[in-house]
């Protein structure tokens, strides 16, 4: 496509007029009225001095006033910085040293946080949004969120430094629409500054033009069959602050006119709630929120059937998933892949009966793919396992602030290193394997952690596993695992090895298996493999 974001919220602006485009705890907002808010939002932003090529951050959970403030600061052309409003206070100042935003628009709760970052950040300006206020009348007490930390008072924020001009969204949106004038962006113009999640390190900034985002979602348009326009609707589950949530929800979605039911976290309670009156034809997610909504479908405390395209990525999708949601459903579900640097979708099975459950898929439309020695970069024969390059229009231009990461990532040619190990079927057909940095190599056999979790995770047992390597007393590594253990049952770690080895060559069977009753996760649900790792060593 041709057209930068703003054209293209514009278009559905004029096009899908006063359909839904926005429903918030049974608030709707029109695609008229969402456009309106956006130009309101901009000359707002304009007024606080943003201009082209300016960063804007972000720091908001889900709600309506995400949507308005990522197209009114792409609108006036400047660059939106997407973060987790539940980042540690050292989290987001990181974050904000790495861009140097000037202006952000965050969760009323999070103001403290900002506010009293030291002198030297650039931010200034902070708007400060009160999700409830998008709330419908009556409904203030229905939103629960992790943070529990009690409002602050309005005296509290004028006492801290950045607050001297405190702002409220109403106040931001206290005007007439931006004036057309005002030139917006041009297509190779970067839109976003999008932070990966940080699994295997810090989290780096990833630079997406409009033509990167524009692609993913019309990439996306025709990967999926069938879709009718003007009449989906999204459920706006996963956060939109993060790759995978922004492009299904903010760009795709928006783009053909569907209206997107938007949830502050992932709760069943709520989206059961919301199914009643607006079931979802449309749910992006994640494997660990697909697993607990076809367990409460096969209950029957939840009607999932009107799901026409349930598209899970971000983390590999266990078959039992797929077989446990289809029959609660008796819809589809189908896996694909991405990464923060590629918009982020790159593969994706055909929604349809061809689609193969335990692979990524195929290439996406006007996407290319090879497999690679990761050592000497040269192309292995079809079937070998090796690292994943991808090219196409969905490519970022490189890590903001990172030349030494970028020339590692992005090579000659435009392809991207995916730092993951796949291998593809004769018909095309990709398998990720795991990352490259979590590969374990024990006595010279590499194991893929994911196929020992696996393993594990069959066990009627075992909720759920993560797999590491651990240092060996003799040198070299071991694979051990930290089980979450299903209500009631108990530890018997030989009884478990002895399971793993009916599955498992013996160099993977973990030699250390440790019970524990959680597993650290990111934001979206992917197990912190990591973090795993040092909690391990430290108990040891
Ligand atoms: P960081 O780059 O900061 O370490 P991250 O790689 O987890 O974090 P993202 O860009 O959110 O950040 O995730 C991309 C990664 O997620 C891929 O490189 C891959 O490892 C994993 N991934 C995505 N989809 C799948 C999938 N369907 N199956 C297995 N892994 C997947
Ligand atoms: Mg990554």
């Amino acid at each position: 496509p041709s057209e930068t974001l703003p054209q293209m919220i514009d278009a559905s602006v004029t096009r899908y007029g006063r359909t839904p485009a926005l429903e918030f705890f049974g608030a709707v907002t029109s695609y008229r009225e969402l456009g309106e808010q956006i130009e309101r939002a901009a000359e707002g932003l304009r007024r606080l001095g943003v201009k082209k090529g300016d960063r804007v951050a972000i720091v908001l959970p889900n709600c309506p006033q995400h949507v308005v403030a990522f197209y009114a600061a792409l609108r006036l052309g400047a660059i939106v910085i997407e973060h987790n409003p539940l980042y540690t206070a050292r989290e987001l100042r990181h974050q904000f040293e790495d861009h140097g935003a000037r202006v952000a628009i965050a969760w009323d709760k999070t103001f403290d946080t900002l506010a009293g970052f030291p002198d030297d950040l650039k931010l200034d300006r902070i708007v400060s949004v009160d999700i409830t206020e998008a709330l419908p009348f009556g409904k203030r007490l229905a939103l629960k969120l992790p943070v529990k930390k009690a409002r602050e008072s309005r005296a509290q924020l004028t006492a801290t430094p950045r607050s001297a001009h405190p702002l409220t969204w109403a106040k931001l949106l206290d005007h007439r629409r931006v004036s057309r004038k005002v030139a917006g962006p041009a297509l190779d113009d970067v839109a976003l500054l999008q932070y990966t999640s940080g699994t295997t390190g810090t989290p780096k900034g990833a630079v997406l033009t409009h033509a990167n985002l524009r692609a993913n979602a019309a990439q996306g348009r025709a990967w999926v069959p069938g879709l009718l326009d003007g009449e989906e609707t999204f459920y706006g589950v996963l956060p939109l602050f993060h790759a995978y949530g922004m492009t299904l929800c903010l760009t795709f979605a928006m783009s053909i006119g569907a209206k997107l039911v938007l949830f502050p976290k992932f709760d069943l309670g709520l989206v059961t709630d919301a199914a009643r009156t607006s079931p979802p034809t449309f749910l992006p997610a994640v494997p660990p929120i697909y697993d607990q909504l076809a367990r409460a479908a096969s209950r029957g405390t939840i009607d999932l059937s009107s799901v026409r395209f349930a598209i899970s990525g971000a983390m590999s999708l266990p078959v039992a998933t797929v077989t446990r949601w289809e029959e609660a459903t008796g819809g589809l579900l189908v896996e694909g892949y991405g990464m923060t640097e590629s918009s982020p979708v790159a593969l994706g099975n055909p929604i349809g009966p061809s689609r193969r459950p335990g692979t990524v898929g195929v290439p996406f439309p006007s996407t290319e793919i090879r497999v690679v020695d990761p050592a000497t970069l040269e192309d292995l024969p079809i079937g070998e396992p090796g690292e994943l390059l991808i090219r196409g229009p969905q490519v970022f231009q490189g890590y903001w602030g990172r030349p030494g990461d970028t020339a590692a990532t992005l090579l000659a040619g435009g392809w991207l290193r995916s730092g993951d190990i796949a291998t593809v079927s004769s018909d095309g057909f990709v398998t990720i394997v795991d990352r490259l940095k979590e590969i374990i190599i024990t006595g010279g056999f590499n194991v893929s952690p994911t196929e020992v979790e696996d393993a594990l995770g069959s066990h009627p047992d075992v909720e759920s596993a993560a797999v590491v390597a651990l240092p060996r007393d003799s040198g070299g590594e071991e694979v051990a695992a930290a089980v979450v253990l299903r209500s009631g049952a108990t530890l018997d770690v030989e009884a478990l090895r002895d399971y793993c080895r009916t599955r498992l060559a013996a160099y993977k069977v973990p030699r250390r298996i440790v019970a524990v009753d959680d597993l650290p996760r990111s934001l979206i649900g992917k197990v912190l493999r990591r973090e795993v790792r040092e909690r391990l060593l430290a108990a040891q």
